[in-house]
């Protein structure tokens, strides 16, 4: 999906005008993308309706402006329908809370039951696992190994068939020994059937939960929308899981089961070891959907250089604008931080350029840089697209053989110091573009 949706913003970049019939266009391939990752056909039209009604083509400026407004409504519009404007359920110290698991069968129940009781446990919560599961072979000696290989206290058993009788007993037994948090495991069937329902009810009724979490596989695709609902219409699902994400699952699914919930993901399966369990997170997951993985660790990276210090690059960052002052004033920044590999290595290209692992010569080819840009002018230090001042033709190679005389480098080393530019500039007008600065800030929210 992200290349097919990236592809079909990207469009809009190549068309000279932007009018009605070039965003119609978009909004279509986005549509077809959408699709083809599994998102429910119902949302990808309210996505496009509420993409639609954000822009008024006539008053949104020049054709850079209006692309730039046209990704960020998608982006947006996409994160809306990540939001089913609930918030999750969050255990109470001080009082025992009991989770019920509910999903198919191979859904990753199970195995997600598990993965929470280990992540609470870690954040010091006293949490077991009660095994209501009689109708699988074998379900219960799952839990017994997982979950005595995480010490995780457990409970069930292998003569009792009722599975509500063994949940109530569980879930006794663990409130009296006052645990935080007590996990119950249900059992799925291959199929929504009856027997599965009327099973989950009477567990239900049995355990009386604080919280039902709902297991979904996110690799079924368009059937996610029915079964998620049909879930809901049964019993009160407060959250969804969403397992598999590893997978060359889509991902699309999971937009489907929020709507059909109304209930937020709360966390992401991402394998099958007991730490492979990750908080959903709305931005983070819509940016993977449209490819923009590569740039979150830069995100937090630049995060840390305290952009409120510098209210013009602030301005500048905020309309994607990146100018070679502006690296020139982060190399001082980075200079005055400290270790700044890291930084760099996260900049496509920056990689060998900096000379990883030596500080020392890393710090001096940083100063060089900057002598090199002493050398500039002021329109070449501040234009926006500074880089094509110095393309190959005659006037580009002037500047940069003046640049190289001025501060004592080849005409080889200027033009690679563009060319980085080129590349940092070109990663800021995209994460301006996609809407990720917030006031001025880049924003992880
Ligand atoms: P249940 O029938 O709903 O209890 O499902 P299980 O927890 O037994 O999981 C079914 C299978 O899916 C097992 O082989 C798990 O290891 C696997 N599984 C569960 N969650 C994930 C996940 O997030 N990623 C991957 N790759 N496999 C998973
Ligand atoms: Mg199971």
């Amino acid at each position: 999906l992200g290349r097919k949706l990236t592809t079909a913003l990207r469009s809009l970049g190549n068309s000279p005008v932007i009018n009605e019939d070039v965003l119609k266009k978009c909004l279509k391939d986005v549509q077809s993308a959408l699709l083809e990752a599994d998102v429910n056909i119902k949302l990808v039209k309210q996505l496009t309706d509420g993409v639609k009604k954000q822009i008024d083509l006539d008053n949104i400026g020049t054709g850079l402006n209006k692309r730039r407004v046209i990704q960020t409504a998608v982006y947006k519009e996409l994160c809306r329908i990540c939001d089913p404007g609930v918030k999750p359920w969050k255990p109470t110290k001080g009082r025992s809370s009991v989770i019920m698991f509910v999903g198919l069968q191979g859904s990753g129940k199970t195995t997600s039951c598990i993965k929470l009781a280990y992540h609470y446990q870690k954040k010091g919560w006293k949490c077991a696992v009660v095994c209501a599961d009689t109708f699988r072979a074998g379900a219960y000696d799952q839990v017994k190994q997982n979950c005595t290989k995480a010490r995780i206290p457990f409970y069930g058993s292998l003569t009792e068939p009722d599975p509500a009788v063994i949940a109530y007993d569980g879930v006794e037994t663990f409130k009296k020994e006052k645990f935080d948090i007590i996990i119950v495991d249900t059992s799925g069937r291959h199929k929504q059937e009856d027997s599965l329902f009327e099973e989950m009810l009477q567990v239900n009724n049995a355990v009386e939960p604080d919280n039902i979490i709902f297991v979904m596989d996110a690799s079924i695709g368009q059937a996610c929308e029915s079964q998620a609902k049909a879930f809901k219409d049964q019993v009160d699902v407060g959250s969804v899981i969403i397992t598999k994400l590893d997978s060359h699952a889509k991902g699309g699914g999971a937009l489907s089961a929020i709507a059909a919930t109304q209930s937020p993901i709360v966390f992401i399966g991402t394998g099958e070891h007991i730490d492979e369990l990750e908080p959903f997170e709305t931005t983070k997951f819509i940016r993977k959907l449209l490819n923009m993985g590569d740039i979150e660790g830069l995100i937090d990276k630049v995060n840390q250089l305290k952009l409120e210090d510098n209210e013009d690059l602030k301005k500048n960052l905020q309309k994607g604008r990146f100018t070679l002052r502006d690296m020139y004033e982060q190399f001082q920044n980075i200079l005055k931080m400290g270790p700044f590999n890291q930084i760099m290595g996260m900049i496509p290209g920056f990689n060998d350029f900096m000379n990883k692992g030596h500080e020392q010569e890393s710090t001096n080819r940083l100063r060089k840089l900057m002598c090199i840009m002493d050398s500039m002018s002021e329109d070449e230090l501040d234009s926006p697209d500074g880089h094509k001042l110095f393309k190959n033709n005659d006037d580009g190679s002037r500047r940069l053989r003046r640049v190289a005389r001025g501060s004592g480098s080849s005409p080889k080393e200027v033009f690679e110091l563009i060319d980085q530019y080129q590349k940092f500039a070109q990663m800021v007008k995209k994460m301006g573009g996609m809407g990720l600065f917030k006031n001025g800030d880049l924003s992880k929210n």
